[in-house]
């Protein structure tokens, strides 16, 4: 049985997942960049928990914070063969080859779960890292388009409203909105974040087209397609800036 929720810690917002483990002999806690873990035995009670929780905030919050700082400063990265990249909580492995030809080309296999790219064997090295950043951006918005058009399609027939058009957006801080004639835009990086968040996202855009505004009829809506929106929500918060390339 898991519980998820969050906790807030001197007004800190921190997604929070419970779980009880038969083989656990003692409340165990553990930190990471996108939640707080309590493992917990199984004859554990709802009010040791909390308290145990409770006692160790000081210790959450301060760690929580320092992988904060860390994400901050993550670099752009060298994209070299082999390494991995998330899309929509799926690692791909980047394939990185040389090919004779002209163009740079890029192209998935799901199955494998490998996003292959092949570079001119002309192209210098020091325009590489650049070129395998554009091709990639282009691909994964071609694939954001796809799969975001599907789901707008897919959950706007479950939650019985009609939207007029779709655009794919990027915007530094925004990642999604929908306006009063019923345009709905999406981020492409989203692309990057796991399947519930890009639903979470798509089922909060179309629920303005029932309630214009933030208002509590609006999370109800909100909550009746999307049982833990608050987690992703909160998930977006603390990760979106690390939804880029
Ligand atoms: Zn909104």
């Amino acid at each position: 049985m898991e519980l998820e929720t969050s906790l807030n810690i001197q007004g800190v917002i921190i997604p929070y997942i419970e779980r009880k483990s038969p083989r656990s002999k003692h409340l165990s806690l553990r930190v990471d960049y996108e939640k707080v873990t309590v493992v917990a035995p199984k004859r554990a009670t709802a009010r040791e928990i909390r308290e145990f929780v409770k006692a160790n905030q000081d210790w959450i919050l301060a760690h929580w914070k320092k992988l904060l700082e860390m994400q901050r400063q993550i670099p752009n990265r060298p994209y070299q063969d082999g390494e991995i990249l998330s899309v929509l909580g799926q690692a791909y492995k980047l394939k990185i080859l040389k090919a004779d030809q002209k163009m740079i080309a890029l192209r998935f296999y799901h199955e494998e779960k490998i996003i292959e790219i092949r570079l001119p064997e002309g192209l210098a090295t020091e325009y590489q890292t650049e070129a395998i950043r554009e091709i990639l951006e282009k691909g994964l918005k071609r694939k954001a388009r796809d799969i975001f058009q599907t789901k707008l399609n897919t959950f706007s027939i479950q939650m019985g409203v009609s939207y007029n058009f779709f655009r794919l957006k990027e915007q530094k801080t925004r990642w999604g909105s929908c306006s009063s004639k019923g345009n709905i835009n999406l981020n492409w990086r989203v692309i990057l974040a796991p399947e519930q968040i890009v639903d979470y996202l798509i089922i909060h855009e179309l629920a303005h087209l029932k309630q214009m505004n933030h208002s509590a009829d609006f999370w109800e809506v909100v909550s009746q397609y999307c049982p833990d929106y608050a987690v992703s929500r909160q998930w977006l918060r603390v990760n979106g800036e690390r939804l880029r390339l």
